[in-house]
């Protein structure tokens, strides 16, 4: 890509705004990752700063007071605490398993595959159910999914995670089909100031480029874990959806803290989606939401041997 402008306004040209005026509006580099985006979704994509405003905008441009939202159950428990502060809006949520959703809801939020539990929803109900779909695609990519295809009305991500890849960029996306979505949605952004950065959106650009051989080459990797995972006698869940580098695994509660700091080439931090795994406790976060013992890996560019290696030293730590 080109070198990224900064620029905060743009001159008038003869007088009139030209294509680029103020960066809150709009900016080269968020253009370039929103053309990008929206080919991979097959619709038209908006950045945020970060996935939370991209929830945000979402409430904002789909809800009114009163509006019922039925939440994917076990999704990234920050969507419900974004969601949760627009109770006092008169936003409603009530959580489902990602099958059924209530038939009064007004809106379906569903999360592909679901953050940490990694369940999927059920698009046949979801197509029969009246109510928009906002599908979080976070985990999947558009390399595994492609939500708008499925029957969602919008498709948001954290771009932080896989779409840039990187843990160095802060940035969300909606993509919509539907013209007057995404009107209102640019509107609410543009006016709450939700826009992404410039340098974000161009890490956006450039996590686009590798993203295929990026997820293709982790969900390798993560199935050969699951795998192990699975037969080895020190854990007790393992949740792995068959693709994708995110997985889940239960380890004794007691024993959760002792494994995940004891891995040396997988890093004891949050988030995930980067070149370089990531492992952590969810409880510390989520309370019994999650199983004390819930351990939710992010894998990946490292050799699969050099990561089980890795694990298994840490498991019987
Ligand atoms: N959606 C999912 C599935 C996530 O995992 C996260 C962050 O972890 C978010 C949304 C929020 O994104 P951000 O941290 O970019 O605000």
């Amino acid at each position: 890509m080109s070198a990224i402008d900064r620029s905060t306004a743009w001159p008038y040209e003869h007088g009139e705004p030209g294509r680029f005026v103020y960066q809150r509006q709009g900016h080269p580099a968020g253009t370039e990752a929103e053309e990008a985006l929206g080919a991979l979704e097959g619709g038209e994509a908006l950045v945020y700063g970060s996935g939370t405003s991209a929830v945000t905008a979402c409430v904002l441009a789909l809800c009114r007071p009163g509006t019922r939202v039925a939440l994917a159950q076990g999704a990234y428990y920050g969507t419900g605490a974004t969601l949760a502060q627009f109770a006092p809006w008169g936003l409603d949520v009530v959580e489902f398993d990602q099958t059924g959703a209530p038939p009064d809801a007004d809106l379906v939020w569903v999360e592909a595959p679901s953050n940490p539990f990694l369940t999927l929803p059920d698009w046949e109900a979801l197509r029969a159910h009246p109510a928009p779909v906002v599908c979080d695609a976070t985990a999947s990519t558009p390399v595994y999914l492609r939500a708008l295809d499925e029957g969602a009305d919008v498709v948001l991500h954290s771009a932080t995670k896989y779409l840039t890849g990187h843990h160095d960029a802060l940035i969300g996306a909606t993509v919509t089909r539907d013209p007057e979505r995404r009107a209102r949605l640019y509107e609410v952004r543009t006016k709450l100031g939700l826009t992404a950065a410039p340098d974000a959106a161009a890490a956006l650009v450039r996590g686009i480029e590798t993203l295929e051989v990026r997820v293709r080459r982790q969900t390798e990797t993560a199935r050969e874990l699951a795998r192990r995972l699975a037969a080895h006698p020190g854990v007790e869940t393992v949740r792995y959806p068959g693709f994708g580098g995110l997985l889940s695994f239960d380890v004794e509660p007691d024993r959760a803290r002792r494994v995940e700091t004891a891995t040396r080439m997988i890093a004891n931090m949050t988030s995930l989606g980067g070149v370089r795994s990531s492992m952590e406790s969810r409880h510390r976060w989520e309370g019994d939401r999650v199983p004390r013992g819930l351990l939710r890996l992010s894998v990946g560019l490292e050799p699969v041997e050099e990561l089980w290696a890795d694990l298994e030293a840490a498991l019987a730590a």
